[in-house]
């Protein structure tokens, strides 16, 4: 269903034509920018009811629109566009002609599985924290009501099956099943091949991921992630129908109907921060594949032009603190393959050093993230939607090499009996 309004600016009294698309969410929280003072404009639909801030509503507009004034199309589940109003054109009509519909039904698959999660994003925020916690009884029994997960024991690795059975419910919407399936038989065969073929050296991996607590903390940042992505249900739909589009000549573009690049940009750097330190499980596993020790770094990468150690490659632990940037490109012919297009170190460091500006009627991010003094020269820029792809990319990314802990893990405590 699509509503038009027109309203009028408080700020400036610019009036804005408005086609709003409804879905299926209960809430629909809509945001946009006037396009003549960038002004925010909020508008709250929910049974039926209209909740509007920064702007009034005019009554009697002129209709259909004339093109007389600025046009915002919104929709909450897909990228609208920042085009003319056409009439009957919609946002839905478009999308649905784009990617065909047997794919539509797909993305709405998806799209009434967040609609389903996200009002229990305060249980599931819970439920993570009560496993941090090592509260067994009460994170069973929430386990049970909110998931309809039952625990088989309150040994380790039921505790386990049941938490990796609810972080794959809730990242079910932003991710693809097929990968990690792949990534989930792959990785148990590969540590059985290694703790069989250089059992010292693996054992020693596990020794020191484990005793220093490396493993646990990076298992219970990622866990950390998982609520965090839900609460961030509306920017990242309309990222989803990307999966669907093909985009051999197309740059993705649209409009985000909802939020502001300020409130999305902590997310990507927490998400950098954890595939960061993901990154150093990979390197472990991968120096043990091709070199028997988790330490050892590919000569390419760990000698200097004198043939000298490179002090960051010396050993994993070194490799950890490492630069975001830099680590891929030392794990060479990673076991897994990495998606490159998940990382963006320069609008991370941006990001993390507030050397970025966001133009919200445009929705652009410009972003500076080179030194260069107080000068701010060097200028790069990405779409709000092209960001919160990116955002959905890594969090997927994340979410892949969670399996490499889970399989950590499992082995950790079914095969060395260790007590983590
Ligand atoms: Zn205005």
């Amino acid at each position: 269903m699509n509503i038009m309004k027109c309203f009028e600016c408080e700020t400036c009294s610019t009036h804005i034509d408005c086609r709003i698309g409804l879905s299926n969410r209960d809430i629909q929280p809509f945001q946009f920018a006037c396009p003549s003072c960038e002004e925010q404009i909020t508008l709250n639909v929910s049974d039926g009811d209209f909740d509007l801030q920064g702007a009034t509503d005019i009554v009697d507009f002129e209709s259909p629109f004339t093109g007389k004034n600025p046009f915002i199309d919104l929709h909450l589940d897909f990228p609208a566009s920042f085009g003319e109003y056409k009439m009957g054109y919609t946002t839905f009509m478009r999308v649905s002609q784009e990617i065909g519909h047997e794919n539509y039904l797909h993305l709405n698959e998806r799209l009434n599985a967040l609609n389903y999660l996200y009002p229990k994003k305060r249980e599931l925020r819970r439920l993570i924290t009560q496993y941090k916690r090592g509260e067994v009884n009460t994170f069973r029994k929430t386990c049970k009501k909110l998931l309809n997960i039952q625990l088989k024991s309150d040994e380790k690795k039921d505790v386990l099956a049941a938490l990796y059975t609810a972080t794959s419910i809730m990242s079910s919407p932003f991710t693809s099943h097929k990968h990690n399936r792949e990534l989930s038989t792959k990785m148990p065969e590969i540590l059985d091949y290694l703790d069989f073929s250089h059992k010292e050296k693996t054992r020693a991996f596990f020794d020191q991921i484990i005793k220093t607590n490396f493993l646990t903390t990076l298992h219970h940042e990622c866990l950390s992630l998982y609520p965090k992505i839900i609460d961030f249900d509306l920017p990242l739909r309309p990222a989803l129908y990307f999966d669907y589009k093909s985009l051999s000549n197309d740059k993705i573009s649209g409009r985000v109907s909802t939020a502001d690049f300020d409130s999305c940009s902590n997310l990507y750097k927490d998400l950098s921060e954890v595939f960061s330190r993901l990154l150093t499980l990979v390197a472990g596993i991968n120096n043990l594949l091709k070199r028997g020790d988790y330490d050892l770094f590919n000569d390419s990468v760990r000698l200097n032009k004198k043939k000298e150690i490179i002090k960051d490659l010396a050993s994993l632990d070194n490799f950890t603190n490492m630069d975001f940037g830099k680590k891929v490109e030392c794990i060479d012919d990673s076991f897994y393959h990495i998606d490159e297009s998940a990382i963006n170190h320069k609008l991370r460091n941006a990001i993390a050093h507030y050397k970025y500006e966001y133009e919200e009627s445009a929705q652009m991010i410009y972003y500076y993230p080179n030194k260069e003094g107080m000068k701010r020269e060097k200028l790069y820029e990405i779409s709000f939607l092209e960001f919160l792809r990116n955002t959905l990319i890594l969090f997927r990314e994340v979410h892949s090499l969670n399996h490499i802990i889970k399989s950590l893990l499992f082995y950790a405590v079914i095969i060395l009996k260790k007590d983590i």
